[in-house]
């Protein structure tokens, strides 16, 4: 356990931070045992293309069911399995249950979708990723195409280290996006020279879109800019009509968010995926 960087706050708060300490110390063995039993489970958010309004694709988006605590959200744990070194194991279940799920997803006559799957920096960085990659893919049989890897900004941030990554990882045949497009501080020299295929805006300029002319600026500055370097562009974080207005009027091709549907379990969202092209 590290003390916390605020020297000040760390003196004031002494016996709260051995509290968190605790904590700390008790979720990672949760954790532990989590990874042993599969405590951990997906949930599926759509994306979908705003001209035809058909669904291109789903997020793969971990939950933790805790024993105790009941169902965690990634940002109460990823966090600390990134400082410990769990995000390595917890990751590649991740990929494998994804990757599972959208072959048995077709094998039960739905459309091929694309499956996008968030990695970690540590993740980004592991020994021969794209080999541990492309054994889940050949293990569950899902064809490399369909998976799409989304990473941050700042994974690019040494470029050389990232193209090498990257290069490896278009070589076994999946897709990037770069997800919270516009929250980091990317070069536009190196977004021109990675091999990435999709840019994801960040849900902040999205809310913030209807009400402030220069969030709505960033949409179609983005829009604009992922199409100039042939890149696929989806929102994040959709919730009104008045978004999806906008975004059309701003070219942007795909969304995703509570407008369409929240995260949900594999099997609500096979129904609500039949439901939905019934209905259309
Ligand atoms: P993200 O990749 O940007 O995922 C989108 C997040 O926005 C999800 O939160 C989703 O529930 C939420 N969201 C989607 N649409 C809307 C909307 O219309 N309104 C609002 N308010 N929120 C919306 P979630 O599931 O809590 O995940 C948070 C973050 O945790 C993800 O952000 C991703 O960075 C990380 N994460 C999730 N699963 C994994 C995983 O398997 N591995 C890693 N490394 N990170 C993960
Ligand atoms: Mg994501
Ligand atoms: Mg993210
Ligand atoms: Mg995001």
């Amino acid at each position: 356990y590290h003390a916390k960087k605020n020297r000040n706050e760390y003196q004031s708060y002494k016996p709260e931070m051995n509290h968190e300490a605790y904590d700390r110390l008790r979720l990672e063995s949760d954790l532990r045992q989590g990874l042993e039993q599969e405590q951990f489970t997906l949930a599926y958010q759509p994306l979908v293309n705003l001209c035809t309004g058909s669904i291109v694709g789903v997020e793969a988006l971990v939950r933790w069911q805790h024993p105790q605590r009941g169902l965690l959200p990634p940002g109460e744990f990823i966090p600390l399995t990134e400082d410990n070194g769990l995000i390595l194991p917890l990751g590649e279940w991740v990929l494998r249950a994804a990757c599972q799920q959208n072959k048995a997803w077709q094998d039960a006559g739905l459309p091929p979708m694309m499956m996008s799957v968030n990695l970690s920096m540590r993740q980004f960085r592991q020994h021969r990723l794209a080999e541990r990659i492309e054994s889940i893919l050949e293990q569950t049989g899902m064809p490399p195409q369909y998976l799409e890897l989304e990473i941050t900004e700042s994974m690019t941030s040494d470029s050389d280290i990232a193209s090498g990554i990257l290069s490896e990882l278009k070589a076994i045949g999946v897709q990037i996006s770069i997800d919270d497009f516009g929250t980091g501080y990317s070069s536009l020299g190196n977004l021109k020279k990675f091999p990435v295929d999709k840019l994801k805006i960040d849900r902040s300029f999205v809310t913030d879109m209807t009400k402030d002319g220069s969030d709505a600026a960033m949409i179609t500055t983005i829009t604009s800019l992922a199409r100039h370097l042939n890149l696929k562009v989806t929102a994040e974080g959709v919730e009104t009509d008045e978004q999806i207005r906008l975004l059309r009027e701003g070219n942007c091709e795909e969304a995703q968010g509570f407008y369409f549907s929240k995260p949900i379990p594999a099997n609500m969202f096979e129904s609500w995926y039949r439901h939905r092209s019934q209905t259309a």
